[in-house]
């Protein structure tokens, strides 16, 4: 069965096509500036090999960006299938499912509703995620749809995990909690692992690295999440390209106080402008230029990687001790799979779990590699993620 696959922004949209069956990626493409000046759409038939065609079309809304997807997807000359029938199902992402949703689920009007009530939780996300539901709902209205949530994954984690030392209170009015993000590319990163190990996924304790723009880490114990660094919003845990991640929550009212500013302002900074990019002096978010920077002597740059990492070394200790020792660390996203110079940098850290890189196979970047010798008492891993084919193979199982 071909699944499209939608990851709805308030201003983007994210759309592959996967063949259920042999995993194959057909097509994809992006969707950017909806609803503003310059809107561009990028389509790529990956079957013909056709290349990226990039084309700058007026998309006023997400409706309009949708049926550009479908209207790309069977074009006579450049589409990857003949009709809209020949898509069994549409898996959607959906950031958040608060407590309510454990497993992904097939989208019904109760299920739209029930986005709805936990959108206070993600107010910049589920609103656009639900907009790109309802437009391939209006388009395809026979067509299944998957909601799966970057939240369930994480539902397995006990109580003294999710709960923060406030008020119970705020738990029982608001659902004030730890929720964690990612989810879908950490179940698919642990579960990739067991395999590669080659071991039952219910028999091995696992760290997941998820080292992209935004940065998440998970202890994956037999199957199961039991912590995640991500919190109520994915402003918690390691450092990241331009969120803070842990801080003192005291600085927001001594800022504010001192910028007179609000703690809406104080916290978009949180958010938008510090994790590496600031550190880095504002030199940069993407390690990249941080690495290069970190080479050539800047400070700033070695200060933002060196911090990063100590960051993530400090939470594997801290999984480790909650899971009573780890097996395997697998690090996964555009950091994780790509740069041995981070890797490098977090183990060397881990001395104490046993582990040892193995420089020559971490000099390997965007497959599956053994990054730790094979005398390790821990096996360290590149584990590349695949949030879309995740998502297609949640939508396959319930259509
Ligand atoms: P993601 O959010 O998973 O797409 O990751 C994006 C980030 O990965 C970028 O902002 C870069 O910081 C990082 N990245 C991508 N490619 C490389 C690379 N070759 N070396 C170092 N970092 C990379």
């Amino acid at each position: 069965m071909n699944i499209l696959v939608i990851n709805c922004g308030s201003s983007s949209l994210k759309f592959q096509v996967i063949d259920s069956a042999t995993e194959a990626l057909l097509a994809k493409g992006l969707c950017e500036r909806i609803g503003i000046d310059g809107s561009v759409i990028t389509y790529e038939n990956i079957v013909k090999n056709s290349g990226k065609e990039v084309n700058e079309t007026p998309m006023p809304d997400h409706n309009k960006a949708v049926s550009l997807v479908l209207e790309a997807l069977t074009n006579e000359k450049t589409g990857v299938l003949k009709s809209l029938d020949e898509i069994g199902a549409v898996g959607h992402r959906i950031v958040h499912g608060g407590e309510k949703f454990t497993t992904s689920v097939v989208i019904t009007d109760e299920v739209i509703e029930a986005i709805k009530e936990v959108s206070d939780l993600a107010p910049l996300h589920n609103p656009a995620n639900l907009i790109g539901v309802d437009a391939c709902k209006a388009l395809m209205p026979n067509t299944p749809m998957v909601a799966v949530f970057d939240t369930a994954f994480h539902q397995t984690m006990p109580e003294k995990a999710y709960m923060y030392a406030l008020p119970m209170d705020y738990y029982n009015k608001y659902k004030v909690r730890r929720y964690g993000f990612h989810g879908t590319s950490h179940s698919f990163v642990s579960k990739a692992m067991a395999e590669v190990a080659g071991k039952p996924y219910d028999s091995i304790k696992t760290i997941v690295c998820h080292l992209g723009n935004g940065a998440s880490i998970s202890a994956v114990c037999n199957g199961k999440c039991v912590d995640t660094s991500m919190g109520l919003t994915p402003l918690e845990g390691l450092i990241m390209g331009t969120r803070s991640g842990d801080i003192d929550p005291a600085i927001i009212e001594f800022i504010a106080g001192k910028e007179n500013q609000t703690a809406a302002e104080v916290v978009s900074v949180l958010n938008k402008k510090s994790g590496v990019f600031a550190l880095s002096n504002g030199k940069s978010s993407d390690f990249r230029d941080l690495e290069e920077g970190y080479v050539a002597g800047d400070k700033f740059c070695k200060l933002a990687i060196d911090a990063f990492c100590y960051r993530v070394a400090k939470y594997v200790g801290a999984y480790a001790a909650a899971m009573n020792g780890v097996d395997y660390i697998a690090f996964t996203a555009g950091i994780g799979e790509n740069s041995g110079f981070v890797r490098a940098n977090v183990m060397q850290y881990l001395g104490y779990l046993g582990i040892k890189l193995d420089e020559e196979a971490n000099k390997g970047r965007g497959k599956v590699i053994k990054i730790s010798t094979d005398d390790s008492t821990v096996q360290a891993y590149v584990i590349p993620t695949n949030e879309e084919l995740a998502i297609a193979r949640e939508t396959a199982a319930l259509c």
